[in-house]
């Protein structure tokens, strides 16, 4: 699961920082659009991965699972999650810059063979006629509030917390972890290799997520 942030390097030779990034976008919109064009086409071509899958299952069996991503591919929710707590905002939104009008377009990608905003120039709101923005979060912005307090809501009153797929030293990810630590909850971190959380996690499981959480999920499930 790439992260944002880890997206790739450079965009028409600069690096991705100016696009994801509200002055790039001010500077020049349909640049940004571009790029955040290309990567919806890449993400037509990647399916869930049997880490996405398990997640579904183990909400399937536990009713209060809470998932919360810093993934913007929308994947989690394509492979059948439903309750999706994403801090970094969805990629697949169009939001509206001026009456804030929220339209979730990946459908329309999918169904359409040519989508309508690979044209080159930035989409306008159908209701306003505003420059729309990809609903992401960019470097220099805040997480939205709302995801933020759910967030946190869920880590509180969890009993255990599933820390996946994360280096756990950007904000929030590490900040939730230990969060969800001090209310009492086990936290379990599965990832390629150690961490700063791994000294304060309960258990550390090192490896694929795709591995390792099939395996995790079944012992969770009824026989
Ligand atoms: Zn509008």
């Amino acid at each position: 699961m790439s992260t944002f942030r880890g997206a790739g390097g450079l965009w028409e030779g600069s690096p991705v920082q100016e696009v994801a990034h509200p002055e790039g976008f001010a500077r020049d919109p349909d640049r940004v659009w571009r790029f955040y064009n290309a990567r919806r086409l890449n993400l037509l071509k990647c399916d869930p991965n049997p880490a996405h899958h398990a997640l579904v299952r183990l909400e399937r069996c536990r009713p209060r699972f809470s998932l919360i991503t810093q993934n913007v591919d929308g994947l989690h929710r394509r492979a059948g999650s439903r309750k999706v707590i994403e801090l970094h905002g969805n990629i697949w939104l169009n939001v509206c810059m001026q009456c804030a009008s929220v339209e979730h377009v990946e459908a329309r990608w999918r169904a359409s063979v040519r989508p309508p905003e690979e044209s080159g120039t930035s989409p306008h709101c159908g209701a306003c006629g505003a420059l729309l923005r990809p609903g992401v979060v960019w470097f220099g912005e805040h997480l939205p509030a709302d995801a933020l307090k759910e967030a946190d809501r869920a880590v509180r009153s969890c009993d255990v917390m599933l820390v996946i797929g994360t280096s756990s030293v950007v904000y929030p990810a590490a900040a939730l972890a230990q969060v969800a630590s001090e209310c009492g909850a086990f936290v379990i971190e599965i990832n390629l290799e150690r961490t700063p959380l791994s000294a304060a996690a309960d258990a550390v499981l090192i490896g694929k997520a795709g591995e390792i959480l099939p395996e995790l999920v079944k012992r969770a499930e009824p026989a």
